[in-house]
């Protein structure tokens, strides 16, 4: 026992008992900062130290990097057998137990090679079904198709649902679909379930699922496959899900299905941070908890431990707006510390310009650059600050900006490792086709599809028989037998050392020309290009250092599961990102910036009318500070070229002014 007491010796009674909780359900609900996330860390030790084997604990967490932080502070509570347990975020970890698993479900017509499609390629595909039907593409927009499947497939619907007939799954609440359903148009419903029927079949006869098809399939298969349910709910004796506020139906389902009969399930979370409604979070889910997992136990934690009295207060007062919110203490012995500040700057320019300049004050008083987080309700916002860091000359990270991976040389090489895990990806095989181009045009790709759909082979093999059997003009059928010696070749070096595909993808992207087609374009148009494939080839080489099991499909998985906040971090640089980006971090010093009413709150929650949502933003904002909190905007935004006036958001006064109807308007560059 001795083991355990020390395990828990730094939490406070209430963590202690949720910790120390064996069997049944918990739910553990707070505020934030209460230490959630670390109470779930200590209660995976203590089970760790009570014998179960690490193999038989699932830990699920909202993002790959608090997957990471979670294992590495088990490692240090109990050692390395912490290092077999499965932590991943919902998506991971249905990613790898549908490889094991999809085997025993071939009428989702899926192999274990299975890749997942990006939002490129489920564009790509969607934009062919829309050409197929000789849609308009500019009236039929492919993006906004793929958000409302989106929306259906994490409801668990499927397109018969759009028709209004019921699936008989049973894992939907029909209610909820009936009522989506009902607010969009019968002729966009009838043509959202062809596309979307289209789509389907397309995703499956490449061999790919898309990223909410993970969570999905994996859901359809426990329930409707019951030797892999018994085998999973045998495998995995504990569930642990943090952020438990923003699971959906579906998550919600696979969490019941995995867990079975047991219920050994311990759900954290606050549902006064839920901010994912518009990708389908559920809110009930964590308010309803008790109702999904009879006779669980739900222990409430209040005391703060991350920011400072000041900031607790401004938080807890603008929350207490919410009517729909679980009533929740939330206490700090810490000091008062410094008043929140809100200030309000004559432009955005302006604002970008203060701003900056505390954080210059701030480090010359001795912080360092690594304290600071400027957090915005959308991205856009991110612009005034870029520039004036960039001209002061400061260090910073755009977390989640324009991404490495979505650059087109890098999705360009990717290609071809995709199309060599998964020959019947006809995306990635286009891509491959034409970077560089072999000769083959659209009728020659056109040709290629049909025959490996005619003839039932992938399309590596339809690359040479098209060409015995003639079906190729003279220069696209040399092309296409090289380019099918080249992908053989390569195939054979990873079956014969699967765990080394880096040298493999380094000598293809030689081979086929790729890498001298870039230096070529590089010089016309002096980019660095190629230089990017090099760094993503030595990014590989590092993968496989770290992850010598995971193999090609390992390594694939890993980036299409990349998230925003697991970009390479910059070190000791100044932070912008998203509110949402920032859910579960802490910061030193925040700065919450465009506190103006259509900001946050946005315009679209000031016209419906429904604040609650962007004031739970609100709050995971203020709380995410530990030490500083400025609440700043601008008098004049430019807006499309015009200067507008704007107006404070009113959460400035309801944070700052106390319970009750908000104030009329509170002047801004109140302190607390
Ligand atoms: P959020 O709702 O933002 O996800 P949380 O409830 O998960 O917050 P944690 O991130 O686990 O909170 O903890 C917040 C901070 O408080 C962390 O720095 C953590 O180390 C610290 N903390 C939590 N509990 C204790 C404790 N008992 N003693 C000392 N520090 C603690
Ligand atoms: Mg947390």
């Amino acid at each position: 026992m001795s083991s355990l007491d020390a395990i828990v010796s730094s939490l406070n009674p209430a963590q202690r008992e949720a910790a120390l909780h064996q069997d049944g359900p918990l739910l553990v609900i707070a505020g934030a900062g209460a230490g959630k996330t670390r109470t779930a860390t200590h209660r995976l030790a203590c089970l760790l130290a009570r014998g179960v084997p690490p193999e038989a604990i699932v830990c699920i967490t909202f993002t790959n990097k608090a997957a990471r932080e979670m294992r590495e502070r088990a490692v240090a509570l109990v050692g390395r057998t912490a290092e077999r347990v499965m932590i991943r975020t919902f998506h991971s970890a249905a990613v790898v137990l549908l490889r094991q698993y999809i085997g025993h479900f071939p009428q989702c017509g899926r192999t274990p090679a299975f890749s997942v499609a990006d939002p490129t390629v489920q564009l790509a595909l969607l934009k062919e079904v829309v050409a197929e039907r000789n849609f308009d593409l500019k009236a039929n927009r492919p993006e906004s198709f793929l958000w409302r499947i989106s929306r259906y497939k994490n409801e668990m619907a499927d397109p018969e649902t759009l028709l209004y007939r019921q699936p008989s799954n049973g894992l939907m609440d029909w209610e909820r679909v009936r009522q989506m359903i009902r607010e969009t148009d019968r002729y966009v419903n009838r043509l959202t379930a062809e596309i979307w029927q289209r789509y389907e079949e397309k995703l499956r006869k490449n061999n790919l699922l898309d990223f909410d098809d993970l969570i999905n399939l994996f859901t359809r298969m426990l329930q409707e496959q019951p030797d892999v349910r018994a085998d999973v709910q045998r495998r995995f004796a504990y569930l642990q899900v943090d952020e438990f506020q923003d699971t959906n139906v579906a998550q919600l389902h696979m969490v019941k299905l995995m867990t079975g009969e047991r219920q050994n399930v311990m759900a954290v979370g606050d549902d006064a941070q839920s901010i994912y409604s518009w990708r389908s979070a559920d809110i009930r889910c964590i308010l309803e908890f008790e109702r999904h997992f009879p006779g669980a136990r739900t222990i409430l934690l209040e005391q703060n431990y991350r920011s400072t009295g000041a900031i607790i207060r401004a938080a807890n007062r603008l929350i207490a707006h919410n009517a729909g919110q679980r009533p929740k203490r939330l206490f700090t012995t810490a000091p008062e510390g410094r008043p929140v500040v809100a200030f309000e700057s004559e432009t955005d320019v302006a604002e970008a310009h203060d701003v900056v300049a505390r954080i210059q004050q701030g480090v010359a008083a001795g912080r360092r650059w690594g304290d600071f987080a400027i957090l915005f309700r959308t991205s856009i916002q991110s612009r005034p600050f870029e520039e004036r860091l960039r001209e002061a000359g400061i260090p910073y990270q755009v977390v989640g900006g324009p991404r490495f991976y979505d650059r087109r040389e890098v999705q360009e090489s990717l290609g071809y490792l995709r199309l060599l895990y998964n020959p019947r990806d006809s995306v990635n095989f286009e891509r491959v086709l034409n970077a560089p181009r072999r000769g083959i045009g659209e009728r020659g790709l056109q040709r290629l599809l049909a025959l490996a759909a005619q003839r039932d082979v992938d399309l590596i093999q339809a690359l040479r028989l098209a060409v015995e059997e003639g079906q190729l003009q003279e220069q696209a059928a040399e092309g296409a037998l090289r380019l099918h010696e080249q992908l053989i070749r390569a195939q054979a070096a990873l079956d014969r050392r699967p765990g080394r595909f880096a040298a493999t993808a380094e000598a293809l992207l030689q081979e086929t020309g790729y890498l001298e087609y870039l230096e070529q374009e590089d010089q016309r148009r002096s980019e660095r290009r190629a230089e990017v494939v090099r760094s993503l080839i030595s990014a590989m080489y590092d993968y496989e250092r770290r992850s010598p099991a995971g193999g090609l499909g390992g390594y694939l998985d890993h980036l299409s599961l990349l998230e925003a906040q697991d970009e390479e971090s910059g070190g000791d640089v100044v932070r912008l990102q998203t509110i949402h980006s920032a859910k579960g971090l802490e910061y030193p010093v925040v700065f919450v910036v465009g506190m103006e009413q259509g900001i946050l709150p946005n315009q679209r929650a000031l016209e419906e009318g429904n604040l609650e949502e962007e004031r739970r933003l609100c709050y995971v904002a203020i709380t995410r500070a530990r030490e500083e909190l400025y609440l700043t905007g601008a008098r004049v935004r430019s807006e499309r070229g015009e200067m507008v006036i704007t107006r404070p958001s009113q959460f400035l006064a309801e944070a700052l002014r106390g319970p009750g109807p908000a104030a009329a308007q509170a002047p801004v560059g109140a302190a607390d």
